[in-house]
């Protein structure tokens, strides 16, 4: 056999390793051919005779396992070499999912080789059994539940009041989904939304949501006047998705919304998206659209971005706001955000303002945009449609 780095020659006959060698490198036939058997006591059983371009040894990198046949070239080859790194690092970076596939794949080969020299190896059943509970199916029977919602009309949309603390006046609201499952009842968005926003059913629920808040809007407008803003979560797949802001603005001429009154909730993770999120939201902008940044200080805030991004809103998070009384540093936190947005021009809504003195101490900070549970949870549209436009909220004692 000679070896150069890669490259290997390897004569007729030649044995290249046997069923239970360990198994650090898979082989590219350049060139000749090779015969892969199983060796059943003194009985070679052929598995495949394979030639120029084909993988062979590919199985013991991927699932860690001795050679399951031996490989005795049958002409003069040339085989190249692919080292465990060069293969383990690429199946590493595939999606889990194909992962566990390829895994599986295995398991049934080995089997089969199991089968074919009478032997039993209880290791080949691990990827099968692992399959059926693991993680990337349990994803995919949550996604394949997800698209059926959508068909089936699953979801709904609750709005919260977002208030104007001083006047104690409904200004807007912030439209959040609701899965209505059949026999578990309401479920959360908690529960689904990352794993939405990681898939690519987010696009259609994303136009669902759209459509249904627009369709929504005017009852809300013809309610608490044409100053209302609605405030719709935007995640980061949709924001850079092509037809984002085309599908948007047909939206306002199908509905005859005005942007003004539209109001895209992004959070910092977007907003960091390097040049296309900046891009895009300089275009909602151009059209008249509001941006609001969600969650902030709660991620990876680039103050520079902040700085030259068209932004009309800060939201402060409730893991703030639930502090402010008890924590003087995040109460610094809070007054040091306030002062920033201020300065860039910007507003703040305070988000999961739950007590009268949470309430207060925001007042006097002179921020005065909230929604909480101080005025009301997030609730279907025609519960909405029946509160008061002011609340009749007492100061804290
Ligand atoms: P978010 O955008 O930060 O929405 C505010 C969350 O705080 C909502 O939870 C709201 O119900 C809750 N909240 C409001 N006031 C209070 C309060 O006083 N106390 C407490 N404990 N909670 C309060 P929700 O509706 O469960 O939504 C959770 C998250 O799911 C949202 O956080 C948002 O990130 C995501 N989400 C919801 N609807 C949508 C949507 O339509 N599209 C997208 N992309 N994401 C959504
Ligand atoms: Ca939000
Ligand atoms: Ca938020």
């Amino acid at each position: 056999m000679s070896t150069t780095k890669k490259q290997i020659t390897i004569t007729k006959d030649t044995v290249l390793f046997r069923q239970g060698d360990a198994g650090d490198c898979a082989y590219v036939i350049e060139s000749g051919k090779v015969l892969i058997y199983i060796e059943k006591g003194s009985v070679e059983v052929p598995i495949a005779h394979i030639k120029k371009g084909e993988i062979f040894g590919e199985m013991s990198l991927i699932d860690n396992s001795p050679r399951s046949a031996s490989v005795r070239a049958t002409e003069d080859t040339v085989l190249n070499k692919i080292t465990r790194d060069q293969l383990v690092d690429r199946y590493q970076s595939s999606d889990q999912l194909v992962q566990l596939l390829l895994r599986v794949m295995m398991s049934r080969l080995r089997r089969n080789n199991n089968t074919l020299m009478n032997t039993n190896n209880s290791q080949d059943e691990s990827a099968l059994e692992e399959a059926t509970s693991n993680d990337a199916f349990g994803n995919i029977r949550l996604e394949n539940r997800l698209l059926e919602a959508l068909n089936n009309q699953e979801f709904e949309m609750f709005y919260q009041p977002i208030v104007d603390m001083e006047q104690n006046k409904i200004i807007g609201c912030e439209a959040l989904i609701r899965w209505k499952d059949p026999i578990a009842g309401y479920i959360s968005p908690d529960k689904f939304i990352d794993f939405l926003e990681n898939s690519s059913l987010m696009i259609p629920v994303g136009q669902w949501i759209f459509e249904t808040c627009f369709k929504d809007f005017n009852k809300f407008k013809d309610q608490f006047g044409s100053d209302f803003v609605m405030s719709i979560n935007v995640s980061g797949r949709q924001f850079v998705h092509q037809d984002f802001l085309i599908d948007l603005e047909k939206l306002t001429w199908k509905h005859k919304v005005l942007p003004k009154n539209i109001k895209l909730e992004v959070t910092e993770r977007v907003m960091m998206d390097g040049f296309n999120a900046m891009d895009i939201l300089n275009r909602c902008t151009e059209k008249g659209f509001q941006i609001s940044i969600d969650d902030f200080g709660t991620g990876f805030s680039s103050l520079q971005y902040l700085s030259q991004m068209p932004v009309n809103y800060l939201k402060i998070d409730r893991s703030f706001v639930s502090k402010i009384n008890s924590d003087p540093k995040v109460l610094a936190v809070v007054k040091s955000m306030i002062y920033m947005a201020k300065e860039l021009g910007m507003s703040i809504i305070a988000e999961g303002v739950e007590t009268a003195t949470e309430r207060d101490v925001l007042l006097s900070l002179d921020a005065n945009l909230a929604q909480g549970w101080l005025y009301c949870k997030a609730v279907p549209i025609q519960d909405f449609l029946k509160l008061p436009i002011h609340f009749s909220l007492k100061k804290a004692a």
